[in-house]
């Protein structure tokens, strides 16, 4: 059975519409995965509310969803109170928390729906929400093995494995891969140098067929941006190919980035590709496109 990913928001930070961002989009971050008859999210950033008015159109009986929240900054989360869906009655919400006693997802959902800044209440949405625990940082979704590992990101946050008949999905946005190269010194010396990044890290993505993540910078950015949990593209292309990815998509666009510097930047990831010999497919994660694998 072919699995089904698709892009409804690829933007980073903060939604950022307008023409200069046409082609790959202004909604913040929200990925549709279908996987043995699973819906699954990847986070609901703004793209997230489109999400939702469409699959009112292609379930009108209600939605059954799994829901995997990376981390719970603005930007991952702003969608949910304007996701359709989560008003029926006949929806069913599974909502997944990293760590088992800690409900910081559910917690952050009501928090971010208190009449303060918001005029619907989270006790008043009528669908069936349910936490779900991953345990040892793995469970499963029906048929598909899904497992959770922790990135360098303030705050917290976790990428995403989905696997499923031998195609194998990541997504693993908000993480300052850079802050964790094991050779940083070389990469003073020889910029073009394949970054290493830890054993564990390149073992949870390797042979992924689709890796989604975060490469918001271009390394001249990068410097000026320390510390605030993105990461080159450039370091982005060098985890692939340790890791014998097959296909990279570019995520998490930076809102200063228009249609035509993501494009520069995506030329720049091809280039470094093929000086390591590899045959990684690499792109700019687009809204609206979508990829069957
Ligand atoms: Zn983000
Ligand atoms: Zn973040």
């Amino acid at each position: 059975m072919p699995a089904f990913v698709r892009f409804w928001g690829t933007r980073g930070s903060i939604p950022t519409p307008g023409h200069q961002t046409r082609r790959y989009g202004g909604n913040t971050s929200c990925v549709e995965l279908r996987m043995d008859g699973a819906l699954l999210v990847c986070d609901g950033g703004t793209g997230l509310r489109e999400l939702g008015l469409d699959l009112r159109r292609r379930m009108p009986e209600g939605v059954e969803a799994h829901l995997f929240f990376s981390h719970m900054h603005w930007d991952h989360i702003q969608g949910f109170p304007f996701f359709v869906p989560a008003y029926s009655p006949e929806s069913r919400l599974h909502v997944y928390e990293t760590t088992p006693g800690d409900d910081r997802v559910r917690r952050l959902l009501h928090g971010q729906m208190k009449s303060e800044y918001f005029p619907v209440s989270f006790s008043e949405l009528g669908a069936t929400i349910e936490a779900r625990y991953f345990s040892n940082r793995e469970l499963w979704v029906r048929g598909v093995r899904v497992r959770c590992f922790e990135q360098p990101h303030p705050g917290r946050s976790f990428a995403f494995s989905f696997e499923h008949e031998g195609k194998k999905i990541v997504y693993a946005t908000d993480s300052e891969l850079d802050s964790c190269v094991c050779d940083p010194l070389l990469r003073e010396r020889e910029p073009e140098a394949l970054r290493r990044l830890p054993a564990d890290l390149v073992r949870f993505i390797e042979g992924a067929d689709l890796l989604i993540a975060d490469g918001q910078y271009t390394d001249a950015e990068y410097p000026s941006k320390r510390g605030w949990g993105h990461a080159s593209a450039a370091t982005v292309v060098d985890l692939a190919v340790q890791a014998g990815v097959r296909q990279c998509a570019i995520f998490h666009h930076d809102p200063m980035h228009s249609d035509d510097v993501v494009e520069e930047k995506i030329q720049v990831c091809r280039a470094r590709a093929r000086t390591h010999g590899s045959e990684l497919v690499v792109f700019g994660a687009r809204e609206g496109v979508e990829l069957k694998l």
